[in-house]
């Protein structure tokens, strides 16, 4: 039997399931993270895109480059404006769904956490969560 997880933004416009397990969880602080989420954060799960079942007729996307100039795709909703997915030219095969929109938040388990030079200075992480100051090549996907 195939195990899902599923989740949809805040106005409901924007519904996804993906099957299986993530190939990875973790967190990014990254500046622009922090700026697309209004908050510390952004929760990335990350699945095979093969996995990922979503509409995309609802979501806006803004594309920016990566610190290696590699575009990466912020997909939103068009309504609501919730951080849904980020999709990347680095790695096509994948698709990060944003864990704030998970409807079983007991399904999150980051293990990770990226880009934590810029993170704000309040903030502690639990110590099973292992810290990169940055982005190491290979850690997602
Ligand atoms: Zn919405
Ligand atoms: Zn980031």
């Amino acid at each position: 039997m195939t195990d899902y997880l599923t989740g949809g933004c805040l106005c409901g416009a924007v519904r996804y399931s993906c099957s299986g397990e993530p190939i990875s969880q973790g967190l990014c602080q990254c500046e622009r993270c922090q700026k697309q989420s209004g908050s510390s954060f952004l929760i990335a799960v990350v699945y095979e895109g093969a996995a990922v079942e979503i509409d995309l007729a609802a979501l806006k996307t803004y594309t920016a480059s990566d610190t290696d100039g590699a575009a990466l795709n912020r997909h939103f909703c068009g309504n609501c404006g919730s951080a849904t997915m980020i999709t990347l030219d680095r790695y096509p095969h994948i698709r990060s769904m944003m864990g704030g929109t998970v409807d079983d938040k007991s399904r999150l388990k980051p293990t990770f956490s990226l880009w934590c030079a810029s993170g704000q200075p309040w903030l502690e992480l639990p110590a099973a969560i292992e810290l990169f100051p940055d982005y190491p090549d290979g850690l997602i996907a």
